[in-house]
Protein backbone atom coordinates (compact mmCIF):
# COMPACT_ATOMS: atom_id res chain seq x y z
CA UNK A 1 0.00 0.00 0.00
CA UNK A 2 1.40 3.44 -0.75
CA UNK A 3 0.29 6.29 0.94
CA UNK A 4 -0.51 9.20 -0.69
CA UNK A 5 0.08 12.58 0.08
CA UNK A 6 -1.77 16.23 0.76
CA UNK A 7 -0.86 17.60 -3.24
CA UNK A 8 -1.91 14.45 -4.66
CA UNK A 9 -5.12 14.04 -2.96
CA UNK A 10 -6.01 17.95 -3.46
CA UNK A 11 -5.21 17.57 -7.36
CA UNK A 12 -7.27 14.03 -7.47
CA UNK A 13 -10.21 16.12 -5.76
CA UNK A 14 -9.48 19.31 -7.82
CA UNK A 15 -9.61 16.81 -11.36
CA UNK A 16 -12.96 15.11 -10.23
CA UNK A 17 -14.58 18.92 -9.91
CA UNK A 18 -14.03 19.46 -13.56
CA UNK A 19 -15.27 16.55 -14.54
CA UNK A 20 -18.41 17.91 -13.67
CA UNK A 21 -18.32 20.94 -16.43
CA UNK A 22 -18.10 18.29 -18.83
CA UNK A 23 -21.76 17.49 -18.02
CA UNK A 24 -22.49 20.96 -19.63
CA UNK A 25 -21.02 19.82 -23.10
CA UNK A 26 -24.36 18.18 -24.50
CA UNK A 27 -25.89 20.97 -24.22
CA UNK A 28 -24.43 22.51 -26.75
CA UNK A 29 -26.21 20.57 -29.51
CA UNK A 30 -28.93 20.72 -27.93
CA UNK A 31 -32.28 22.88 -29.66
CA UNK A 32 -34.27 25.85 -29.09
CA UNK A 33 -35.60 24.73 -25.76
CA UNK A 34 -39.86 24.44 -26.37
CA UNK A 35 -42.13 23.58 -23.37
CA UNK A 36 -41.83 19.93 -23.91
CA UNK A 37 -38.12 19.99 -24.55
CA UNK A 38 -37.70 21.64 -20.67
CA UNK A 39 -40.26 19.01 -19.66
CA UNK A 40 -38.49 16.57 -20.49
CA UNK A 41 -35.10 17.98 -19.18
CA UNK A 42 -36.55 18.21 -15.85
CA UNK A 43 -37.76 14.65 -16.04
CA UNK A 44 -33.78 13.66 -16.98
CA UNK A 45 -32.10 15.73 -14.47
CA UNK A 46 -34.48 13.93 -12.06
CA UNK A 47 -34.34 10.85 -12.78
CA UNK A 48 -30.21 11.44 -12.53
CA UNK A 49 -30.55 13.04 -9.13
CA UNK A 50 -33.27 10.15 -7.64
CA UNK A 51 -30.36 7.85 -9.11
CA UNK A 52 -27.49 9.33 -7.00
CA UNK A 53 -29.23 9.82 -4.27
CA UNK A 54 -30.48 6.06 -4.25
CA UNK A 55 -26.71 5.31 -4.34
CA UNK A 56 -25.80 7.75 -1.64
CA UNK A 57 -28.16 6.36 0.94
CA UNK A 58 -27.11 2.81 0.56
CA UNK A 59 -23.42 4.19 1.06
CA UNK A 60 -24.65 5.55 4.23
CA UNK A 61 -26.69 2.58 5.84
CA UNK A 62 -23.59 0.46 4.77
CA UNK A 63 -21.64 2.44 7.40
CA UNK A 64 -24.65 3.25 9.69
CA UNK A 65 -28.30 3.05 8.91
CA UNK A 66 -28.85 5.25 12.05
CA UNK A 67 -26.67 8.18 11.00
CA UNK A 68 -27.46 7.85 7.83
CA UNK A 69 -31.56 8.17 8.49
CA UNK A 70 -30.37 11.20 10.45
CA UNK A 71 -28.60 12.50 7.50
CA UNK A 72 -31.67 12.28 5.64
CA UNK A 73 -33.86 13.66 8.36
CA UNK A 74 -31.74 16.80 8.53
CA UNK A 75 -31.07 16.95 4.68
CA UNK A 76 -34.65 17.05 4.34
CA UNK A 77 -35.38 19.84 6.69
CA UNK A 78 -32.29 21.98 5.39
CA UNK A 79 -33.59 22.02 2.08
CA UNK A 80 -37.61 22.99 2.92
CA UNK A 81 -35.94 25.62 5.12
CA UNK A 82 -33.69 26.97 2.21
CA UNK A 83 -36.47 26.46 -0.25
CA UNK A 84 -39.10 28.89 2.03
CA UNK A 85 -36.03 31.66 2.32
CA UNK A 86 -35.92 31.49 -1.01
CA UNK A 87 -39.85 31.04 -2.04
CA UNK A 88 -40.11 34.51 -0.09
CA UNK A 89 -42.69 36.92 -2.38
CA UNK A 90 -40.81 39.87 -3.74
CA UNK A 91 -37.68 38.55 -3.11
CA UNK A 92 -35.75 39.89 -6.24
CA UNK A 93 -33.53 36.44 -7.17
CA UNK A 94 -30.61 36.80 -9.49
CA UNK A 95 -28.26 34.19 -10.94
CA UNK A 96 -26.16 35.41 -13.65
CA UNK A 97 -28.33 36.05 -16.15
CA UNK A 98 -31.57 34.70 -14.51
CA UNK A 99 -34.31 36.05 -12.75
CA UNK A 100 -37.26 35.31 -10.78
CA UNK A 101 -38.22 32.11 -10.39
CA UNK A 102 -35.99 30.46 -13.36
CA UNK A 103 -33.00 31.95 -11.16
CA UNK A 104 -35.15 30.09 -8.10
CA UNK A 105 -35.18 27.03 -9.27
CA UNK A 106 -30.75 27.34 -10.37
CA UNK A 107 -29.75 28.56 -6.77
CA UNK A 108 -31.63 26.00 -5.66
CA UNK A 109 -30.11 22.90 -7.70
CA UNK A 110 -26.83 24.51 -7.52
CA UNK A 111 -26.94 24.80 -3.84
CA UNK A 112 -28.57 21.17 -3.45
CA UNK A 113 -25.61 19.82 -5.71
CA UNK A 114 -22.84 21.71 -3.88
CA UNK A 115 -23.98 20.67 -0.55
CA UNK A 116 -24.08 17.07 -1.88
CA UNK A 117 -20.51 17.60 -3.06
CA UNK A 118 -19.05 18.02 0.74
CA UNK A 119 -19.74 14.34 1.14
CA UNK A 120 -18.52 13.57 -1.77
CA UNK A 121 -15.11 15.53 -0.89
CA UNK A 122 -15.44 13.62 2.10
CA UNK A 123 -15.49 10.50 0.45
CA UNK A 124 -12.59 11.18 -1.55
CA UNK A 125 -10.31 12.23 1.72
CA UNK A 126 -10.77 9.07 3.40
CA UNK A 127 -10.76 6.76 0.74
CA UNK A 128 -7.09 8.58 -0.02
CA UNK A 129 -6.58 7.82 3.90
CA UNK A 130 -7.25 4.07 3.05
CA UNK A 131 -4.33 3.98 0.88
CA UNK A 132 -3.38 5.95 -2.91
CA UNK A 133 -4.55 2.98 -4.89
CA UNK A 134 -8.19 3.26 -3.01
CA UNK A 135 -8.27 6.96 -2.73
CA UNK A 136 -7.09 7.32 -7.31
CA UNK A 137 -10.16 4.35 -7.46
CA UNK A 138 -12.93 6.14 -5.86
CA UNK A 139 -11.51 9.87 -7.00
CA UNK A 140 -12.26 8.46 -10.57
CA UNK A 141 -15.50 7.05 -9.68
CA UNK A 142 -16.57 10.44 -8.35
CA UNK A 143 -15.33 12.06 -11.59
CA UNK A 144 -17.47 9.88 -13.84
CA UNK A 145 -20.27 9.89 -11.91
CA UNK A 146 -19.78 13.98 -11.81
CA UNK A 147 -20.68 14.20 -15.30
CA UNK A 148 -24.13 13.12 -15.23
CA UNK A 149 -24.63 15.49 -12.27
CA UNK A 150 -23.13 18.65 -14.37
CA UNK A 151 -25.36 17.41 -17.11
CA UNK A 152 -28.53 17.66 -14.56
CA UNK A 153 -27.46 21.03 -13.52
CA UNK A 154 -26.95 22.45 -17.01
CA UNK A 155 -30.49 20.92 -17.76
CA UNK A 156 -31.71 22.73 -14.93
CA UNK A 157 -29.90 26.12 -15.96
CA UNK A 158 -29.41 26.26 -20.17
CA UNK A 159 -33.04 25.55 -21.14
CA UNK A 160 -34.07 28.79 -18.83
CA UNK A 161 -31.71 31.06 -20.84
CA UNK A 162 -27.66 30.61 -19.26
CA UNK A 163 -25.26 30.27 -21.13
CA UNK A 164 -23.45 26.43 -21.38
CA UNK A 165 -20.62 27.96 -20.54
CA UNK A 166 -21.98 29.24 -17.20
CA UNK A 167 -23.79 25.80 -16.74
CA UNK A 168 -20.36 24.72 -17.25
CA UNK A 169 -19.03 26.99 -14.55
CA UNK A 170 -21.65 26.84 -11.98
CA UNK A 171 -21.26 22.89 -12.37
CA UNK A 172 -17.86 23.11 -11.38
CA UNK A 173 -18.74 24.95 -8.68
CA UNK A 174 -20.64 22.83 -7.07
CA UNK A 175 -18.21 20.67 -6.90
CA UNK A 176 -15.57 22.95 -5.39
CA UNK A 177 -16.50 21.63 -2.13
CA UNK A 178 -14.55 17.90 -3.31
CA UNK A 179 -11.09 19.80 -3.30
CA UNK A 180 -11.74 21.78 -0.43
CA UNK A 181 -12.98 18.82 1.80
CA UNK A 182 -10.93 16.04 0.66
CA UNK A 183 -7.58 17.12 2.08
CA UNK A 184 -8.75 18.14 5.84
CA UNK A 185 -11.13 14.63 5.44
CA UNK A 186 -7.50 13.01 4.21
CA UNK A 187 -5.90 14.11 7.47
CA UNK A 188 -8.04 13.65 9.51
CA UNK A 189 -9.41 10.50 8.29
CA UNK A 190 -10.44 9.21 11.94
CA UNK A 191 -12.88 11.64 13.01
CA UNK A 192 -14.52 11.82 9.36
CA UNK A 193 -15.25 8.48 9.22
CA UNK A 194 -17.49 9.05 11.64
CA UNK A 195 -19.82 12.08 10.60
CA UNK A 196 -19.24 10.78 6.70
CA UNK A 197 -22.61 8.55 6.94
CA UNK A 198 -24.41 11.35 8.13
CA UNK A 199 -23.04 14.10 5.00
CA UNK A 200 -24.08 11.15 2.33
CA UNK A 201 -27.82 10.96 4.14
CA UNK A 202 -27.90 14.64 4.44
CA UNK A 203 -26.94 15.39 0.45
CA UNK A 204 -29.28 12.25 -0.45
CA UNK A 205 -32.02 13.68 1.66
CA UNK A 206 -31.77 17.08 -0.07
CA UNK A 207 -31.48 15.78 -3.77
CA UNK A 208 -34.27 13.56 -3.11
CA UNK A 209 -36.53 16.42 -1.96
CA UNK A 210 -35.58 18.93 -4.51
CA UNK A 211 -36.67 16.41 -7.11
CA UNK A 212 -40.03 15.65 -5.57
CA UNK A 213 -40.96 19.25 -4.69
CA UNK A 214 -39.49 21.30 -7.36
CA UNK A 215 -38.24 19.19 -10.88
CA UNK A 216 -41.53 16.51 -10.96
CA UNK A 217 -43.98 18.98 -10.51
CA UNK A 218 -42.52 21.31 -13.37
CA UNK A 219 -41.90 18.48 -15.36
CA UNK A 220 -45.83 17.36 -15.15
CA UNK A 221 -47.12 20.84 -16.19
CA UNK A 222 -44.54 21.04 -19.44
CA UNK A 223 -44.38 17.58 -20.77
CA UNK A 224 -47.14 14.71 -20.83
CA UNK A 225 -47.30 12.24 -17.57
CA UNK A 226 -46.32 9.77 -19.62
CA UNK A 227 -42.82 11.34 -21.10
CA UNK A 228 -41.61 12.41 -17.63
CA UNK A 229 -42.45 9.25 -16.24
CA UNK A 230 -40.75 7.22 -19.16
CA UNK A 231 -37.83 9.73 -19.35
CA UNK A 232 -37.82 9.98 -15.37
CA UNK A 233 -37.62 6.33 -14.67
CA UNK A 234 -35.03 5.36 -17.62
CA UNK A 235 -32.29 8.58 -16.73
CA UNK A 236 -33.05 6.55 -12.89
CA UNK A 237 -32.25 3.14 -14.03
CA UNK A 238 -29.66 4.01 -16.03
CA UNK A 239 -27.68 6.31 -13.42
CA UNK A 240 -28.08 2.85 -10.82
CA UNK A 241 -26.59 0.90 -13.39
CA UNK A 242 -23.83 3.20 -14.02
CA UNK A 243 -23.16 3.59 -10.55
CA UNK A 244 -23.06 -0.01 -10.06
CA UNK A 245 -20.55 -0.61 -12.57
CA UNK A 246 -18.24 2.07 -11.34
CA UNK A 247 -18.34 1.15 -7.68
ZN1 LIG B 1 -22.77 12.95 -6.69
Amino acid sequence: MIDADVVTVFVAALLTALATGLGALPLLFARASDRTMLGLANALASGVMLGASVSLTLQAVDRSAMRAWLGVAAGVVFILVLSRYLHAPHRELGLGSLRGDDALKALLIVAVMTVHSVAEGVGVGAAFGGGETLGILIAVAIAVHNIPEGLAISLVLVPRGASVQSAAGWSIFSSLPQPLLAVPAFLFVDAFEGVLPVALGFAAGAMAWMVARELVPEALGQASVRAVVVTGIASFGAMLVFQAILL
